[in-house]
């Protein structure tokens, strides 16, 4: 098992072992003993998973603002032209047909996530890459902060997801 993964997800990450044993495809045992093994204490039930922010703007970090110049406004995205040569261009941010926040990327002259430019913003060097998603922790997909952002495989997230639906249908 990646202990450096293992770490990130339950320590950084705060996802619960349910949630890690999907992602990792192990049982849930393997990875509290893994856990064990690596010295990280049991964490109470109730502090997993990051808490949404109430309110108020978020520093989006310094590729936010630079592809977000002008009157940031979310809004439909113009099917014509785009960007600021629409005639209808109210600023730099569109609400996309799956519900993500996109923001205009002046140098690729087109709309991306915004939750991919956070989370390149937060991990220098890095990339997001084909195959890979970055995935909303609290599962709100308008909260683009650094610390709810995590790039998984598409796989990794689709077992993810289904964890998450079974846990929530378990009511414990
Ligand atoms: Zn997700």
């Amino acid at each position: 098992m990646d202990e450096k993964l293992l770490l990130e997800l339950y320590v950084n990450r705060k996802l619960s072992t349910r949630e890690i044993a999907a992602i990792m495809g192990v049982n849930q045992t393997t990875v509290a003993r893994q856990l064990r093994k690596a010295g990280i204490p049991a964490r109470p039930k109730t502090e997993n998973k990051m808490p949404t922010p109430k309110g108020g703007r978020h520093s989006w970090g310094p590729a936010i603002s630079a592809a977000n110049k002008g009157n940031p406004r979310v809004g439909r995205a113009n099917a014509g032209k785009r960007g600021p040569d629409a005639p209808n261009w109210k600023g730099g941010e569109v609400l996309d047909d799956s519900g993500h926040i996109r923001v205009w990327d002046p140098d690729r002259r087109r709309y991306v996530p915004r939750a991919h430019l956070v989370w390149l913003a937060a991990n220098p060097g890095e990339v997001v890459g084909r195959g890979n998603v970055i995935h909303h922790i609290d599962e709100n997909k308008l909260n683009d902060v650094p610390e709810n952002l995590a790039k998984l495989t598409i796989a990794a997230h689709i077992r993810l997801h289904r964890a998450r639906q079974s846990s929530s249908s378990e009511g414990s």
